[in-house]
């Protein structure tokens, strides 16, 4: 598989470069086909290798999007959502999958995704690691089986430079609560409670968001009782984490039909169908 980087010089860029050389180029699965970056970036121009910290590899930062989309079979988007928008309409005139990990999508973010979907397979989780999307299930599962006494808190704590809140896994432990519940997370969600907020409503489902140094992501999903707690909690310590998710994700496209696809249909915990948007 070609595989195109789009952001290869943020923090999940170089872990994402990193991944294919370090993993896929030993495994002879993928190859990096190009890496682009928004236009005044310093690193265009940069050997890709290079910008990884590794050895030069011959393949150089483009700012020239539609170029490297031509020639990547998937393109891995770890952006901004209106980067990631546009990103999604190159994938359609270029007939390239999209892997894509950008968080804080919006309702027209996702329709441009959806569109995507119906010529090109398009992988989107707000997480790409094995754990948390282990974890979806398990929180789905003990939300099912406790009541409404046991009220469901999700507290997150990201590192200084996130620009979105709740983080996107957050939001898909939080579907997956409401999901066991058999609730829309839409009407009883509460995220950032402040001032005189009354009491805590039944069947809510609250969010935390707290921003600080190098936090790579931390989750805990909280269901409180009066006489006991039950907590589930997961703890990123490497964003290479992510990278190897993703990177397999852009390996499972190989082949595939157009479609929508989430991480539980890559890790095959889910039936390989063209899934909806409810883990964004
Ligand atoms: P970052 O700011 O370090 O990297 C983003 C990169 O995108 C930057 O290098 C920026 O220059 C580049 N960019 C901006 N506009 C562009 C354009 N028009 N074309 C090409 N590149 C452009 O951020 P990050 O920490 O790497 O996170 C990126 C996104 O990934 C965020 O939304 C974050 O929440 C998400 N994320 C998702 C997962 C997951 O598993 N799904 C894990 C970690 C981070």
């Amino acid at each position: 598989m070609k595989i195109g980087i789009a952001g290869c010089a943020g923090r999940m860029g170089r872990a994402l470069i990193r991944q294919v050389i370090n993993v896929s180029y030993e495994a002879g699965t993928g190859v990096l086909s190009g890496g682009v970056e928004q236009m005044g970036c310093e690193a265009i121009g940069r050997d890709l290798g290079h910008l990884a910290g590794l050895d030069v590899i011959g393949v150089k930062v483009s700012g020239d999007v539609r170029a490297v989309f031509d020639v990547s079979d998937v393109v891995i988007d770890f952006t901004l959502p209106a980067v990631t928008r546009e990103h999604a309409r190159l994938a359609v005139s270029s007939g390239t999958a999209l892997v894509i990990g950008t968080t804080g999508l919006d309702a027209r973010d996702n329709a441009a995704i959806d569109r995507a979907a119906a010529v090109v397979p398009v992988v989107q989780a707000g997480n790409m690691s094995v754990g948390v999307n282990l974890l979806c299930g398990l929180v789905e599962q003990v939300a099912g089986a406790l009541g409404e006494d046991f009220d469901i808190e999700i507290a997150e704590m990201h590192h200084r430079h996130k620009t979105d809140a709740p983080s996107g896994t957050a939001l898909m432990l939080g579907q997956a609560a409401a999901d066991g519940r058999g609730v829309d997370l839409g009407a009883v969600s509460r995220r950032g409670r402040d001032g005189r907020t009354g009491a805590r409503k039944a069947g809510d489902i609250g969010f935390a968001a707290l921003r600080g140094g190098g936090v790579v992501g931390d989750h805990t999903v909280i269901f409180a009782a009066d006489a006991e707690r039950i907590e589930l909690t997961h703890r990123a310590t490497d964003r290479g984490l992510f990278a190897a998710g993703a990177v397999r994700a852009a390996l499972w496209c190989d082949g595939r039909a157009p479609g929508r696809y989430s991480m539980r249909d890559v890790l095959g915990l889910s039936p390989v169908v063209a899934s909806d948007h409810a883990d964004t």
